[in-house]
């Protein structure tokens, strides 16, 4: 560095680089460093603490939750009917001993007054309870798992995304070309939906819509039966007859208040 004259100076100024207090910035740098480890530790200790509070909070509703099992079974399935079904389903995760209670055949009753009391639609009998409950309350599409399941299709005991509605429903009108050679009867054994894949945008109407894999499940079944039938397999006739009947009335019941 030069000075106006155009000499050197005698001395350097005193934040030259030659005379720079190395040692102080050493230390500054060791400081910091030493200053962020402590806030890195204290951060790790609250966090500790905090997981800590967590965990002992969970085991205390744990507790209580367990200690209600105590009590005589009809103030227990008294208290329970006063849940909504969305409490219940909470309560069959909370720990395995309420699990097993509320998913008992026993319980049906507390689910049943449940949903009547919270206007949610009757469950199938062949559907278990919490099933159906997870049907309602849950957000993930039950097909490919994506979290956009805003399709509730109770019919198809079903919640979809879009795209997977798309894919799978089909209106009676095209059972031909999709299922070539499968027996149209199929269409009178399984539940059906007035609406299609683009509800709720479009209103019910007079068609009828199905789920795919319902029909290649009710069409294996119904082949194995026709199949005893026309080897003369004795009683197959009888069989065969049960299986439509049947059919046709779990599909009324499934589709009952939907
Ligand atoms: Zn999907």
């Amino acid at each position: 560095m030069r000075i106006k004259s155009g000499k050197l100076p005698l001395h350097s100024p005193p934040n030259s680089a030659d005379n720079f207090d190395w040692t102080s910035l050493e230390n500054d740098v060791s400081r910091t460093e030493s200053h962020g480890e402590e806030a890195n530790q204290r951060t790790k200790e609250r966090r500790k603490k905090s997981q800590k509070r967590k965990a002992g909070r969970k085991q205390a509703e744990h507790y209580k939750l367990s200690m209600m099992l105590e009590m005589p079974y009809d103030i227990i399935f008294e208290i329970l009917s006063l849940l909504t079904p969305k409490d219940l389903l909470s309560m069959t995760r909370a720990n395995r001993a309420l699990r097993e209670m509320l998913t008992s055949v026993q319980s049906r009753h507390i689910w049943r007054v449940s949903r009547a009391s919270f206007g949610m639609p009757e469950c199938p009998k062949d559907i278990p309870d919490a099933s159906w409950a997870n049907l309602f309350f849950s957000s993930r599409c039950q097909e490919c798992g994506s979290v956009f399941g805003k399709h509730l299709q109770p019919v198809f005991c079903r919640r979809v995304c879009l795209n997977c509605a798309r894919s799978h429903i089909f209106s009676e009108v095209a059972f031909e070309d999709l299922f070539p050679g499968m027996d149209p009867i199929i269409m009178d054994l399984i539940p059906y939906s007035n609406t299609g894949s683009s509800a709720p945008f479009y209103p019910r109407n007079h068609k009828r819509y199905f789920w795919d894999t319902s029909v290649y499940k009710m069409s294996e079944q119904l082949s194995n039966l026709q199949k005893a039938v026309h080897m003369q397999q004795p009683s197959a006739r009888h069989a065969l007859k049960n299986f439509k009947a049947e059919a046709t009335r779990s599909a009324k019941e499934v589709m009952k208040g939907n």
